[in-house]
């Protein structure tokens, strides 16, 4: 039997493995007797012990991190579309696209160029491809 419970000493809650007498504190080394922890939840099955837990915790959906990661990508973003426009040679403003977005998002698509490049998206995507600039590790997904 597992059970989610908190530390008495941190307060932090944590998961208690029931079938030993003594149990630690991932966190602050406490030894607690098992028998005397505060039992929230508990079962045989770990795993739903782990969803309880994070959930007490505060686990944060994925989407939220998405939204965290595109707040912090605003930065680096809006770098290089500021690199990107002011930058008159074609091949580099290619270099600051896929180095970029690569950086930024790990791969792109054909959309993610038209945001920023606008109409020439296609032609250089295109020519990014021509150019060994990138390449295709999946139908319409990019990398540099
Ligand atoms: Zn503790």
């Amino acid at each position: 039997m597992y059970a989610l419970t908190r530390c008495g000493v941190c307060r932090r809650p944590r998961i208690a493995d029931l079938s030993s007498k003594e149990s630690a504190c991932p966190y602050c080394g406490c030894v607690q007797k098992t028998q005397d922890l505060p039992r929230y939840f508990q079962s045989s099955d770990q795993n739903a012990v782990r969803e309880a837990l994070s959930q007490a915790t505060g686990f944060v959906p994925p989407d939220e991190v998405r939204k965290k990661e595109r707040v912090a990508a605003a930065d680096p973003y809006s770098t290089m579309v500021y690199r990107y426009e002011h930058c008159s040679d074609l091949d580099e403003k290619m270099q600051i696209l896929a180095e970029g977005l690569t950086a930024i998002k790990g791969t792109f698509t054909l959309d993610d160029v038209r945001e920023i490049a606008g109409e020439r998206a296609e032609k250089m995507v295109a020519a990014m491809l021509d150019r060994c600039i990138i390449s295709e590790v999946r139908i319409g997904v990019y990398r540099a």
